[in-house]
């Protein structure tokens, strides 16, 4: 999944790309709001990191912005110790949650990952379709119980088809939400990865939607 990330703060930003790098995400950057809010408003991400301080456009003018456009993606905000009145600011103009700074990145992840279930069906880190299970927050993946080794990339796509609770993605869809930006896919790269998995995991719970894409579902009885 793509999160983008709006923060000036160069050391911060960095951490953040890292950190979801490591834990399964796609991160994109930002560096002031002017950027962040045209990303925010002309490509689809699972969530946003926003700093409310920013050059060129505050994180809250964004951010109302994006939500005055339609854009209803879930929004992290990042805010300075003690302004509790710019967080009320920040809640009203439609953020889903926020982090003081500083925060630790596995409060900011606990929280993305929380944030992002609730547009699946899945109340839990463990995400579950017929017998696949994902393990969100170690990035675990197993079918009945028995742990099944992926590369980084088959987990993004599994997390990817989990959080979109059977909904089928087109196989340019995937390639943006699991392909990091300076990585170019070939045209069946998809085709491919999904035929690996599928050898993988050895459950039909992978599906085609001939013409369309793919989705998860659970076996029919
Ligand atoms: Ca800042």
């Amino acid at each position: 999944m793509r999160i983008l990330i709006v923060e000036d703060e160069i050391k911060i930003a960095h951490g953040l790309r890292d950190v979801l790098q490591e834990s399964g995400f796609v991160p994109e950057m930002a560096h002031d709001g002017e950027d962040g809010w045209f990303k925010g408003s002309t490509e689809d991400y699972a969530a946003v990191i926003l700093d409310i301080g920013l050059p060129k456009l505050d994180g809250l003018s964004v951010l109302r912005n994006w939500r005055r456009e339609g854009r209803t993606m879930p929004v992290i905000l990042l805010t300075a110790k003690g302004s509790w009145p710019e967080r009320v600011d920040g809640i009203d103009s439609g953020a889903d949650d926020y982090l003081v700074k500083p925060f630790h990145m596995e409060e900011l992840l606990a929280r993305l990952r929380a944030l992002l279930r609730r547009n699946s069906d899945q109340g839990s880190t463990i995400m579950t379709c017929g017998n696949l299970s994902l393990d969100t927050r170690h990035m675990r993946v197993s079918v009945d119980s028995v742990p099944i080794k992926v590369t980084p990339l088959e987990f993004r796509l599994l997390s990817f088809l989990l959080h979109n609770g059977g909904r089928v993605a087109s196989q340019e869809e995937l390639a943006t939400a699991i392909y990091f930006q300076d990585q170019e896919p070939d045209s069946n790269a998809v085709e491919v990865l999904v035929g690996r998995l599928r050898r993988k995991l050895k459950t039909d719970v992978l599906r085609t939607k001939r013409g369309f894409g793919y989705y998860l579902a659970e076996s029919v009885e």
